[in-house]
């Protein structure tokens, strides 16, 4: 008996300490060392090398064999605003606004809010053309745009005075305040335009006073200012789209975005701002909600986040709890076939399924199981709330 136990143990055991499995020869690295490029550790501190070529990311896609049981959501469980909508041109037909319509049916999205920064005769004639039709009248509200080009003496008052017509001609709200803001846009005098400008105080507490909220977009992931290397989470993405790459020789950094942002939010406390994206946060939901708990005029939205939502879903259900009356649901760019995913996010407990971009995430999503109460507010209440301008009647009890 004492023979077998012996070789069990031997077999369990592995290869010893600073040997590896097979005959292939191992690269030892110390602790908290990193293995050399091509190889993976395979031990405690012992790197081999595949002996099949690797595949590259692109065209590595494991089939996972786990079951689990699947509940897909076609429509969310109540009536939808869509506070990040982009339908663009869907807006300027009535065969577009049909489209829209019965894309919006089929998901259970009652209204489509147009962050697409219209104004001038682009807003007249996209809300001209919503209220003249019979179903969809009711279904779209616009957000009006703000040029922040060629900041500069005189600027704010005409800024104001645009936003006052706008408003004044049905949008109900701003948005979607670009990314550029911050990012890119210069003001006259060819300096960038930081977002905590004081030359654009007199616009901000304007909203304050048209009782109207900004619908807010700030830098980008954060990754996308880090170096593009095997460390970077977002790697792929960032070899797709050299648009989204943000090196420091060029852009601002991240954190001083974040910094000018907030400064934003904090000096103009009687302003509701609806920071996008859960601004950029979502990957550090403590710093976000120490953001919300510190500045009650912020809410935020989770447009095109998903993937760092679905992939903590206990920390994120907890968050959603504890901030349900801040969180409101956006989608972004408008494929009606991706807003399934969130309602299973939100709405169910299902492990491990897949996220509609791969190059967004190298990851799988979870269920994220938010009861009824919260996923109203997330869903609609929140959006009513803030928003005088939405419909505000025939919303379930
Ligand atoms: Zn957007």
């Amino acid at each position: 008996m004492r023979f077998p136990l012996l070789l069990a143990i031997a077999l369990l055991a592995g290869p010893a300490y600073g040997q590896t499995p097979g005959r292939r020869p191992a690269t030892t690295i110390q602790q908290g060392e990193a293995c050399p490029t091509g190889q993976t550790e395979v031990r405690p501190r012992s790197c081999m090398a595949p002996d099949i070529a690797p595949p590259s990311i692109v065209d590595y896609r494991p089939r996972s064999t786990l079951v689990t049981p699947v509940h897909l959501v076609r429509r969310a469980k109540y009536p939808v605003v869509d506070f990040h909508g982009h339908p663009e041109d869907l807006l300027e037909s009535s065969e577009g606004l049909a489209r829209l319509g019965a894309a919006m049916d089929s998901l259970n999205l009652r209204i489509m809010l147009a962050a697409d920064n219209l104004r001038g005769d682009r807003l007249r004639t996209v809300l001209a053309t919503v209220r003249a039709s019979p179903t969809m009248k009711d279904r779209v509200r616009v957000l009006a745009g703000i040029d922040f080009r060629n900041v500069g003496p005189g600027w704010a008052e005409k800024a104001v005075a645009d936003l006052e017509a706008s408003i004044a001609a049905g949008a109900v709200g701003v948005g979607e305040v670009s990314k550029s803001f911050g990012l890119t846009i210069r003001k006259a005098d060819g300096t960038r335009l930081k977002l905590d400008d004081p030359e654009l105080d007199p616009l901000w507490d304007a909203c304050a006073r048209l009782g109207i909220p900004v619908f807010i977009h700030t830098a980008d992931p954060e990754q996308f200012f880090e170096p593009i290397d095997n460390n970077n989470e977002r790697w792929l993405e960032l070899a797709l789209f050299p648009n989204r790459r943000y090196p420091a020789d060029r852009f601002p950094r991240f954190e001083e975005l974040m910094a000018e942002r907030d400064n934003l939010f904090r000096k103009h406390p009687k302003t509701t701002f609806v920071a996008a994206h859960m601004g950029w946060h979502a990957n550090d939901l403590g710093r976000l909600g120490k953001m919300l708990d510190e500045m009650p005029n912020v809410y935020t939205e989770v447009g095109a986040v998903l993937y760092d939502i679905g992939r903590q879903p206990r920390g994120a259900h907890d968050f959603f709890v504890k901030y349900q009356n801040r969180i409101l649901f956006g989608k972004d760019s408008f494929q009606p076939e991706e807003y399934p995913y969130y309602w299973r996010v939100f709405e169910t407990r299902d492990d491990y399924f897949d996220y509609y971009r791969n190059y967004h995430a190298f990851w799988k999503l979870y269920g994220i199981d938010l009861p009824d109460s919260v996923l109203r507010k997330v869903y609609f209440d929140n959006a009513l709330k803030i928003t005088k301008g939405l419909p505000q009647s025939g919303w379930p009890k």
